[in-house]
């Protein structure tokens, strides 16, 4: 008899339940990841619904694991197709007994989820199911999923009093040989219609995927470059690799466990210094575990354009207004330069993605769905919780949104980019304007624009909208919203 561990977004060895179960089992494990072409289709608005920066990722860490998975003796099983055709296929040719793998909550990957148990159910296959992209496991909550609180602060509050992280599982060592199946060839970026990305020496760091490589990311932010004691001060940053943890892109495809960068803040704690910066990465840890959790939660309304919070807002779906700024040509610096990092890297400083959330929908007032496919499409880090969460968060609608608010642009720029630097970085166009006026390049009158060598209009856009008009009247559609809901 034999067992399968089914792949998805877990791609590591250490703090693997399925795996250790499956290991516990004693038998022939046949380790399996498919990729499936459903993900690799388009958006409802028209983007690759995976594209290359993300693909590659995925590419590098199924690659990574498959060598893993060779050194302990066994091997990775690669497929491209459905898993609910691929799993059974292999479940009868193989005899194999059980399936295990860890769950998902969002719509697509249930519904695939549902299918592939179905399926096995049919041909009286047993199925094991584990629950592992979290920091707290759902059973040490001190609540039921269904009672979840809609207001972040008041889940950590109780979470942080009554609940405890557990300890993650410890990586394999030795494994049996693989049963005699056909490993199959990795795809290529080709396969999927897509091209290798071009390297920018300008994106924070080449994200190289797989649970080696974000190991070693976890190593040198935390025990190398030590800058786990400042990261609460450096964490809005938006220029260079070290200013946050850049452990997004690994744990959103589980190449790290969340409890394993716990227990390595925790070590850090106990050997270094425990400090509101080392608690500030384990709280940002949570607002992941909470999106998970509301997904679980509410199910699909994360993606419905009325949000959580149910509000039917009159959102406009403009696509030369879109495409400006999805282009980082909107005459806001501080907004273009953030859209062009992400189009030229697939990455975005937490910083940058709220303020250019907020401009979207609070002065365009675009329907957040396309800026959050936009994100989907685009982000090495892409994880449907964290983005869906955090665009219904930006855009109103999310569950515990409290009322219109919104990012004041200049405001931002000079609070978190005084000197210009990061806008200079993205658009080379501004790069001889002082930083005072870098940020409002609409104000530099035509003698100023000659000598920084900068015209309005021809070298840098002219600003698409009045900021404060814009919110003001994003704010009556809003406020119409809630008076009818
Ligand atoms: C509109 C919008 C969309 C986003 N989409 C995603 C997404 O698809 N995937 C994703 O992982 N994060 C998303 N985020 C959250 C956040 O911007 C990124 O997690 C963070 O910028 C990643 O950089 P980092 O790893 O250096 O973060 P750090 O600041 O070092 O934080 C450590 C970890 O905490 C988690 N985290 C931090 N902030 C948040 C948050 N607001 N919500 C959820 N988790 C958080 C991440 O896993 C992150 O790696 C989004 C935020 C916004 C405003």
């Amino acid at each position: 008899m034999t067992t399968l561990v089914w792949f998805r977004n877990d791609l590591r060895l250490h703090d693997h339940q399925p795996l250790n179960e499956a290991l516990r089992a004693g038998q022939p494990i046949i380790p399996l990841y498919c990729f499936d072409p459903r993900q690799f289709g388009q958006t409802a608005f028209g983007f690759p619904k995976t594209g290359a920066y993300r693909a590659q990722f995925l590419l590098k860490s199924v690659a990574d694991l498959r060598r893993s998975l060779q050194t302990l003796g066994s091997d990775l099983v690669v497929r491209v197709g459905h898993p609910e055709n691929i799993i059974p296929e292999l479940v009868k040719a193989h005899s194999v007994e059980a399936v295990y793998w860890h769950e998902e909550v969002t719509a697509e990957e249930l519904r695939v989820e549902r299918a592939v148990e179905t399926k096995l159910a049919a041909i009286g296959c047993k199925t094991e199911v584990c629950w592992g992209a979290t920091l707290y496991h759902p059973d040490n909550l001190p609540f039921a999923i269904s009672r979840l609180p809609e207001v972040f602060t008041q889940f950590r509050k109780q979470v942080e009093q009554h609940s405890t992280v557990d300890v993650a599982l410890p990586t394999p060592t030795k494994m049996l040989p693989l049963p005699q199946v056909n490993p199959g060839t990795l795809p290529t970026l080709a396969d999927f219609g897509l091209e290798a990305p071009n390297p920018d020496s300008r994106a924070v760091l080449t994200f190289e995927g797989g649970e080696t490589a974000g190991l070693a990311r976890l190593n040198h932010y935390v025990w190398e470059a030590d800058c786990l004691k400042t990261y609460k001060q450096t964490r809005n940053g938006m220029v260079g690799a070290d200013y946050s943890s850049k452990l997004s892109a690994w744990l959103a495809m589980g190449c790290l466990s969340p409890r394993r960068v716990y227990e390595t803040v925790q070590a850090y704690e106990a050997e270094r210094i425990r400090n509101d910066s080392t608690y500030w990465l384990v709280f940002e840890l949570l607002w992941r575990d909470y999106f998970r959790f509301i997904c679980a939660k509410h199910s699909n309304k994360v993606f419905y354009p009325s949000g959580l919070r149910g509000l039917l807002i009159d959102w406009n779906q403009d696509r030369p207004r879109f495409d400006a700024w999805r282009n980082g040509e909107t005459g806001f610096p501080l907004v273009d330069a953030n859209l062009r990092e992400l189009a030229h890297s697939g990455f975005m400083s937490n910083r940058g993605r709220q303020n250019v959330a907020s401009f979207l929908t609070k002065n365009l007032g675009i329907d957040w769905r396309m800026g959050a496919e936009w994100f989907e499409s685009l982000l090495v880090d892409h994880d449907p919780c964290s983005n869906y969460g955090n665009w219904n968060y930006t855009a109103g609608v999310g569950n515990d949104a409290r009322g219109f608010r919104y990012f004041n642009i200049p405001k931002q720029s000079k609070d978190y980019d005084p000197d210009g630097l990061y806008v200079k970085h993205w658009l080379p166009e501004l790069i001889d304007v002082p930083p005072a006026k870098v940020h409002e390049p609409w104000k530099l009158q035509p003698v100023e624009q000659k000598r920084f060598g900068v015209t309005l209009g021809v070298d840098y856009p002219r600003p698409m909208v009045d900021l404060h008009k814009s919110v003001q009247a994003n704010e009556a559609i809003y406020n119409a919203a809630r008076e009818i809901g």
